[in-house]
């Protein structure tokens, strides 16, 4: 398989244009929606070429790999966000609190939990997003549609967390924007002003509907190399 130059400056370039037009076409200004940079398995060497290019807020979705990556660098670069998005495990909550600026899938009792035991032991929390699993599929993260208010309210009731936004990944085969108009229901009656959903295929649907932040990958760094490799 050959790829094309990899040219992260024009690339960038091109979905932040598409992004401000998407906005500006809803009305909205395109400064108030983030550029996530989903880095996941992608080499280091894309991941420094899109930094040089002035991205400051990336996606990861495994901690361990995150640390790997950025825990030694992340003093020397300025103003880095990071952002988890895959599923976090509750025993490495702590690793997570000391990783990432946000996290956006939490998503149960027991990981608001642990993240507020953290808290208790003095721990900066990073801000935090709960994940709706809007298409209710089942290998899928995500408290269920039903379920979302009263989780918001346990956690900020119960466990005394402030959450920031909600996140969605639709099902890969269903029309997106009828999950992104879910979830911006869900978080306007939750009284949530911060929604995270959009990849690649979508991001510009996800503006229409809403999204302040959209995370995408394969589009800014090309085609992710196999998982696990
Ligand atoms: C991988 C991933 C993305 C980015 O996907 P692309 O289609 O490559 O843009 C976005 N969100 C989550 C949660 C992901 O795991």
């Amino acid at each position: 398989m050959t790829s094309p130059a990899f040219d992260p400056t024009a690339a960038r370039r091109a979905i932040l244009d598409r992004i401000g037009i998407a906005a500006r076409a809803a009305g909205r200004d395109p400064s108030d929606v983030t550029l996530t940079a989903v880095c996941k398995q992608q080499p280091w060497e894309r991941v420094a070429r899109v930094l040089k290019a002035g991205q400051r807020v990336f996606g990861e979705n495994r901690v361990q790999e995150a640390s790997a990556r950025w825990g030694e660098r992340r003093s020397e670069i300025r103003d880095l966000e990071l952002r988890l998005i895959g599923p976090l495990q509750t025993n490495k909550a702590a690793d997570a609190c000391a990783l990432f600026d946000v996290i956006e899938t939490l998503d149960r009792p027991k990981l608001a939990q642990s993240l507020a035991a953290l808290r208790d032991r003095g721990l900066a929390l990073p801000r935090l997003y709960v994940q709706v699993n809007t298409g209710e599929e089942p290998q899928k993260a995500g408290v269920v549609p039903a379920q979302a208010d009263s989780f918001v309210k346990e956690v900020r009731e119960t466990f005394g967390l402030t959450v920031e936004g909600l996140m969605c990944i639709p099902p890969e085969d269903e029309e997106p924007a009828m999950h992104f108009a879910l979830l911006a229901r869900i978080a306007r009656r939750n009284g949530l002003a911060r929604l995270s959903m959009g990849m690649s295929a979508d991001f510009e649907t996800a503006v229409r509907f809403g999204a302040t932040s959209v995370r995408v990958g394969s589009a800014l760094f090309g085609e992710r190399p196999p998982a696990g490799g």
